[in-house]
């Protein structure tokens, strides 16, 4: 495993087209692109990475993949009533299928599904203590305490994010909302702005690899009916309007974020994690898709 991680991450270091940073989230757009990382986290609690595993970057919408899995924790098939489950064809930050749905994102990692989910699992409680309780979450599943918000982040996404205030307010007229928009997306923009490392999120991972359980650890954190759902949403809506092209390309399901990272699931074998800053024209790491194209070639890990 680690010729092949180290393989990889020498391919990935002479690539001289890696996409482009986030540039809408201006602390997003400072990275340096020529980074990479991956790391792959076994079930017997091993970790294997090669390049610059330890770096810290902001997962942005890998977070989506926590606060769902706290989400059906606390509200179980209710969640469906606030978010669809199909994929939806449009960029991550769509207004136009909202209007045609009577404002019900049609999955929770679009960013309006998103901010649909951190408004029912806000039930009443101030932005910082479900914020509190997310961080702890993600602490616990990557058995990790140090993990914590970027509060630098959080702040240029909400000094930016007209358009999740408008996808906010438009769920808002449907009576879709039921905290302060203001309050809520605060708290998107926090989970959105948590810092980890490729290490570190290929821990937190390990939960979806073994039906639920971190076998690492011997904690159950969902069924494993519940893990099979969550990742099948991670295979189907994953990618954005890139999700198929993520699946024909590598056959894991994965969640992106525009940090540049992606979390990719290897049922029965591996979680993974790769991080690259510069982003497709879709938003989605681009050396991170190859970087998983290679590994799944190498390992034959495609669920298909
Ligand atoms: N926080 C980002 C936003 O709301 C998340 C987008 C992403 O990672 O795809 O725009």
């Amino acid at each position: 495993m680690q010729e092949i991680l180290d393989d990889i991450a020498e391919v990935m270091s002479t690539a001289t087209e890696r996409g482009q940073v986030a540039d809408y989230i201006p602390e997003l757009a400072a990275v340096n692109p020529n980074q990479f990382a991956i790391s792959v986290a076994l079930p017997n609690g091993q970790t294997y990475s090669s390049g610059c595993a330890q770096q810290l970057f902001s997962i942005q919408s890998i977070s989506k993949v926590f606060s769902l899995t706290l989400a059906l924790g606390k509200l179980g098939d209710a969640v469906w009533n606030k978010v669809g489950r199909e994929p939806s064809g449009d960029p991550f930050n769509s207004i136009v299928q909202l209007e045609h749905e009577q404002g019900k994102p049609r999955n929770p990692f679009i960013n309006a599904g998103a901010i649909a989910i951190v408004d029912a699992i806000m039930m009443g409680h101030e932005p910082k203590e479900l914020l509190a309780e997310i961080l702890q979450f993600v602490r616990f599943i990557a058995n990790d305490n140090s993990i914590a918000i970027d509060e630098k982040v959080a702040l240029s996404e909400l000094a930016t994010g007209h358009r999740n205030t408008a996808l906010a307010s438009f769920m808002a007229s449907f009576g879709r909302i039921e905290h302060e928009i203001p309050q809520v997306l605060g708290t998107y923009y926090h989970q959105c702005s948590i810092s980890m490392s490729c290490e570190q999120l290929a821990r937190s991972g390990l939960f979806l690899v073994s039906d639920g359980v971190n076998k690492s650890t011997g904690i159950r954190v969902v069924s494993s009916r519940r893990a099979r759902r969550i990742n099948s949403l991670m295979l189907m809506c994953g990618h954005y309007d890139g999700s198929g092209e993520f699946a024909y390309r590598v056959g894991l399901p994965g969640k992106s974020g525009v940090g540049g990272g992606i979390l990719a699931i290897a049922p029965n074998k591996a979680s993974i994690a790769v991080w690259s800053p510069g982003l497709d024209k879709i938003g989605n790491s681009k050396l991170g898709t190859v970087a998983l194209e290679m590994l799944v070639q190498r390992t034959g890990w495609s669920i298909f």
